[in-house]
């Protein structure tokens, strides 16, 4: 059965599940009740450290 992995958006603590493709997906968090994302390796993109990048709300910068 293949393993999904969620994080918790609220607690970004990671959660591992064994799940059938049939089972419903994992939407809250057992620690603090938030939100679960799914987590999908090998697409690029990479939470390294304690922050993560943000695309939006830039600072204006004009070049
Ligand atoms: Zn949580």
């Amino acid at each position: 059965m293949p393993t999904y992995e969620y994080e918790c958006q609220q607690c970004h603590q990671r959660v591992e599940a064994v799940q059938s493709f049939s089972d419903e997906p994992l939407t809250i968090c057992e620690s603090c009740g938030g939100e679960l994302r799914k987590v999908f390796s090998g697409v690029g993109i990479a939470f390294k450290g304690s922050g993560f990048y943000k695309t939006d709300n830039r600072p204006s910068s004009s070049d």
